[in-house]
């Protein structure tokens, strides 16, 4: 099959042609039919990740496509079968996996860092981890942003944050992610204020509902937060950047006993903690990883019934994905990238 291999860090991955995965007795074998590509994958072109990752590697943890082939042990998925691919592979047996939290498993591999990802024309996977999707309003492209991009925030805002009815949200950072968090959150019921530093984010965030935005760049964050909740702070923070330039404002945002879900993260430079706040307020930081398989299939209802749109600013064929880099494309895109398959 042909696939995208990165073999060195910051350099052009390279497309070759390597054996088909093999199909074992659980597995189901999937043509990618889309894939996204996500801020995660810049960390692991640029090497920030080489602690996981192995190369030669074929990134990509956002796909969907169509089963050509099952397993003998697989009883309900058949060649032919639509769906989305939930990369976390996790173990099923562990203390975590069997307390419904799959995501951090002990034992988790995932396609697209630990094993071949979905920038390749196959991909082989356990037939748990294929979700089918039957309804015909879902596009391929919209498929194949649901695993990272849309689950994410569900499971951050949703499971985590227990965001419902009348809740006051402040998401930062309305990239990939954080634009979908805003559906999400609208959906749960919550009033959305909305932080970034570019217009264009903003404007987005706008029209997917938000009730407040702010400028980071020129306007203050705390003062726009204190006048929209009438000096208590919000519920929830969904801080979605996770740097020392958002974090300590994030938190000062929060209400007296409201969560702050950390959702993006740099992976070498620690934020700081205003630990007097945490005492005096009862703040809390959660830490959010992905979601569960169950969380992946309530969304698909979501999609399927139009309550949730998935938002792609770019569909490109795969052999343009070194431009994606190159290009920085990623840092001017409001929405999703997402390639056709091979
Ligand atoms: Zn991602
Ligand atoms: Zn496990």
């Amino acid at each position: 099959m042909k696939a995208f291999v990165l073999e060195k860090y910051n350099s052009p991955l390279v497309k070759k042609n390597i054996p088909d995965p093999v199909c074992s007795d659980s597995d189901v074998l999937v043509k990618i039919k889309a894939a996204g590509i996500c801020g995660t994958d810049i960390k692991i072109y640029t090497g920030k990740l080489d602690g996981i990752i192995n190369l030669p590697h074929i990134p990509g943890h956002e796909g969907a496509g169509e089963v050509v082939e099952a397993g003998k042990n697989v009883k309900n998925i058949k060649p032919g079968d639509k769906g989305i691919i939930y990369h976390y592979i996790s173990c099923r047996d562990c203390e975590l996996c069997r307390t419904g939290r799959e995501n951090i498993c002990f034992n988790i591999k995932r396609t697209g860092f630990e094993l071949p990802g979905a920038f390749s024309e196959y991909i082989s996977i356990p037939a748990y981890n294929f979700c089918p999707v039957s309804s015909k309003n879902i596009s391929w492209f919209e498929m194949a942003i649901l695993p990272d991009a849309l689950l994410t925030p569900y499971h951050a805002l949703k499971t985590l944050g227990k965001v419902s009815k009348s809740f006051k949200v402040l998401i930062v950072g309305v990239g990939g992610l954080g634009l979908h968090a805003v559906m999400i959150a609208k959906v749960l019921g919550a009033d959305v204020a909305c932080a970034d530093i570019r217009d264009s984010s903003l404007t987005k965030a706008l029209s997917c509902g938000a009730d407040v935005t702010c400028n980071m760049k020129n306007e203050d964050m705390l003062s726009i937060i204190k006048e929209w909740t009438k000096g208590e702070g919000v519920d929830v923070v969904l801080e979605g950047v996770g740097t020392e330039a958002t974090f300590p404002n994030s938190l000062k945002s929060l209400k007296k006993g409201g969560k702050l879900v950390l959702m993006g993260y740099d992976p070498v430079k620690p934020v700081p903690l205003d630990a007097l706040g945490m005492h005096y307020n009862e703040w809390e930081i959660i830490g959010s990883r992905l979601g569960t398989k169950q969380e992946l299939l309530e969304l698909i209802n979501y999609v399927s019934s139009g309550e949730i749109k998935p938002i792609i600013s770019k569909q490109l064929d795969m052999d343009q994905i070194n431009k994606v880099f190159s290009e920085s494309m990623l840092d001017t895109t409001v929405g999703r990238i997402v390639f056709n398959g091979l």
